[in-house]
């Protein structure tokens, strides 16, 4: 094979060792460090930004808020300072307009000789300010005359990683690969969209599209092969998740709910212990449509902590027993199992209803009666655990399935519990995480989704407070009186696994310092983290619950669901490491009663600017949408919480969810439209349409039935 000519199909299958200049050993570092094997993965590895090298810098114009630019000018007084490990190059660089410092800590011994002052150079680097001085540590720096090649409008930059440095792999010797890829080619990359929807939304061709992506010939092109590639990306994501739905739409037949009957009218009308809010009915209204359509309905059911999915669970609960169907409400712990226990159980009992408690510790013999009961279907309603899902617990005849806290569960989990019934069950999955419109759509795209955008009246805002570690002394002084008018609290630690040994010893150390402060003052405390066993620590959270103990120090393992009305004040220690969406939950674990509540984000004094932004974010709103958006933009999708298990906006490889949603609701409508005419892709014009979503989506198609 001559390799310098490669035939189209070679793209996806030929390896990156091949391509001129990489060879075996930086072939091995592009597949560990960015997943790259072949010639395709290469052309799909973009840059993350541009510098627009066809501009030159006065250096009066510099400030340290700009990225990477040029200047054109001379140096003097070039002097390596320093001993040892701290020893390094200074150089002093200059225009006509002003002087710039120019530092380089290591690899200038070569550089020292090569460089002269007074000669002109282009300099290449990113300003900042260190010590009210303007500098740049570690330019690129280039004869000017030979330098004015560079001078090319819009250059790319590749993420790099630091052993991809010590592979000498940086963004210039990327950019080396992709032109190189480009030069092997015999003939253009092959479209993987058809030609009338190219046209139809005006798109730059695939070919035009990576090339521009790389080497852009002008902004408008660099604009338009982007749109091309983020509009591809998100179409297809759409294009196949709403494929499912349409499916699961007309294959499967979903039990009948065709009444609403007495169980349901009459805790409504005399047992319901509170007005819904218009969010709840609408609620209940889109999940009554869904069962009473034949079909098998798929809910998500968003709701921010406190927002009353309990009482909305209930009610569904009721409209499946009304039509001689039994249900079972699965929660992620034994604690929230017994809560909703015990709550449902009090709201239902007068209307004669059976309802079962089943865990990992429930006993043998109760076990069996419940077991019975489930067969029979003298049991009616079932709220548990895990245990659940066991082989044995099987019903009579189970109509809907309701899933508390969603992201705690696996999808092997769920797709179990499909399995209770011949037809299977309504599933309605229930979750206080909330998701941005973007990412629901990506993630849940085949799930109906309903909202409960709006709490429960009478409800005090939580009052959220940022202060320094230094000032532990006045938060304990303030702890103190919340404890004194009988509320409790919780002090929550980060705990991190890389730095797991460090994280229990400030846990520790915590708990002591609490217990040394409290004690004596006759208020006890309790710890959990995730080293107790489950017992223990189920234990040590009742302990809490009964408010034996009145501060609670825990690691996050508090997150999901309790509900201890009396606990007013949530400290979080080091706040600053924690997520946006992970303190929100956190924060969502007081103001469930009556009382003022109050969250206190402890951080040491300096903090990087992106967790100072999540501290304000948190300061300035309380609402879980804002917070979830705000996320996205902080972070991307990949970290955000239930997403990682489908694999799916990890591998977005250009489309952001947090800046896209224009591009991504086009690209929505678009598929949508598609699937409406031809919704299993048959016609020969939408041939291109299956093959693609064939390739890229071979590995994960069967649990998206299921969550
Ligand atoms: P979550 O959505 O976090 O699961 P819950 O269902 O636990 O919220 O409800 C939180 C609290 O709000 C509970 O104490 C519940 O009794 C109360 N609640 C629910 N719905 C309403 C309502 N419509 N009016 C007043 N209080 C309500
Ligand atoms: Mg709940």
């Amino acid at each position: 094979m001559n390799r310098y000519c490669i035939k189209i199909l070679e793209l996806s299958s030929l390896n990156i060792k091949f391509l001129p200049g990489v060879g075996e050993k930086k072939a091995a570092v592009l597949l560990t460090e960015l997943g790259i094997e072949s010639y395709e993965d290469m052309l799909y590895h973009f840059p993350y930004k541009y510098i627009d090298r066809s501009k030159i810098y006065r250096i009066s114009e510099l400030n340290g808020q700009l990225p990477y630019i040029q200047i054109k000018a001379k140096i003097r007084n070039l002097q390596t300072v320093g001993v040892g490990n701290r020893q390094r190059m200074t150089a002093t660089a200059y225009d006509e307009s002003g002087t710039l410092q120019l530092v380089w800590f290591k690899g200038f011994k070569y550089l020292a000789n090569q460089l002269e002052t007074d000669r002109e150079y282009l300099i290449f680097g990113q300003p900042s300010l260190f010590n009210q001085q303007l500098n740049i540590v570690h330019p690129e720096i280039d004869n000017f005359e030979k330098a004015s090649s560079l001078l090319v409008g819009f250059q790319a930059v590749y993420p790099t990683t630091e052993k991809m440095k010590k592979a000498f792999l940086n963004s210039k010797t990327i950019s080396k690969f992709q032109s190189a890829i480009f030069k092997s080619l015999k003939i253009k990359i092959p479209e993987t969209l058809p030609s009338w929807f190219i046209q139809q939304y005006k798109l730059m061709y695939l070919h035009e599209a990576l090339y521009n992506i790389h080497f852009p010939e002008s902004p408008e092109m660099l604009r338009q092969a982007i749109f091309r590639l983020k509009f591809e990306e998100l179409f297809y994501i759409q294009l196949n998740i709403l494929k499912l739905k349409y499916k699961r739409k007309s294959a499967f037949k979903g039990h009948l709910f065709s009444t609403i009957g007495d169980y349901f009218n009459t805790f409504y009308k005399q047992y319901i212990p509170f007005d819904l809010t218009n969010a709840q009915k609408r609620v209940i209204r889109e999940i009554r449509q869904d069962c009473g359509s034949g079909k098998q309905m798929n809910r998500l059911l968003q709701g921010d902590v406190g927002s009353g999915k309990t009482l909305v669970a209930v009610m569904c609960m009721l409209m499946a027993l009304d039509n001689c169907y039994q249900t079972c409400l699965m929660a992620p712990t034994e604690i929230l199992a017994t809560q909703h226990y015990e709550t449902i159980s009090g709201m239902l009992k007068e209307l004669g209803i059976t309802v079962a408690l089943l865990t990992g510790s429930t006993r043998k013999k109760e076990r069996e009666e419940i077991h019975q009961g489930l067969q029979d279907g003298t049991l009616q309603i079932l709220i548990g655990t895990h245990a659940l899902l066991e082989d044995i617990v099987t019903f009579k005849n189970i109509g809907l399935v309701i899933i508390d806290e969603q992201h705690r569960f696996g999808v092997a989990q769920r797709a179990k519990l499909w399995q209770k019934n011949t037809i299977p069950p309504h599933v309605l999955v229930m979750t206080a995480t909330p998701i941005p419109r973007t990412l629901a759509m990506t993630l849940y795209g085949d799930l109906d989704v309903s909202v409960i955008d709006e709490l429960p009246p009478g409800r005090k805002p939580v009052t959220t407070l940022h202060t320094y570690d230094t000032k532990r002394l006045q938060v304990f002084q303030f702890i103190e009186k919340e404890l004194q008018k009988g509320r409790q609290v919780y002090v929550v630690y980060p705990l991190i696994s890389e730095s797991e040994k460090f994280d229990y010893r400030d846990l520790e150390a915590g708990f002591e310092q609490i217990n040394n402060y409290f004690l004596p003052k006759g208020y006890k405390s309790g710890m959990v983290h995730g080293k107790l066993k489950p017992a223990e620590k189920e234990a040590e959270m009742r302990r809490f619950v009964n408010a034996e103990t009145k501060i609670l120090v825990a690691t996050t393992v508090i997150e999901v669901g309790v509900n201890v009305p009396n606990a007013s004040i949530m400290v979080i220690e080091s706040s600053e490491r924690f997520g946006l969406s992970q303190l929100h939950q956190l924060r969502g674990r007081v103001g469930r009663g009556a009382e003022q509540s109050y969250c206190i984000l402890m951080t040491s004094f300096k903090i990087s600017s992106d967790s100072r932004k999540r501290i304000e974010t948190m300061t300035s709103t309380n609402d879980g949408f804002e917070i979830a958006e705000a996320d996205l933009k902080l972070r991307g999708p990949g970290d955000i919480e239930g997403t990682q298990q489908s694999g799916l906006t990890c591998s977005l490889r250009i489309a952001n969810l947090g800046k896209d949603a224009l591009i991504l609701n086009e690209a929505s409508r678009a598929a949508g439209e598609i699937l409406g005419k031809d919704p299993d892709l048959q016609n020969e014009e939408n041939q291109v349409f299956t093959t693609q979503i064939k390739r890229l989506f071979k590995t994960r198609i069967t649990w998206r039935y299921i969550s």
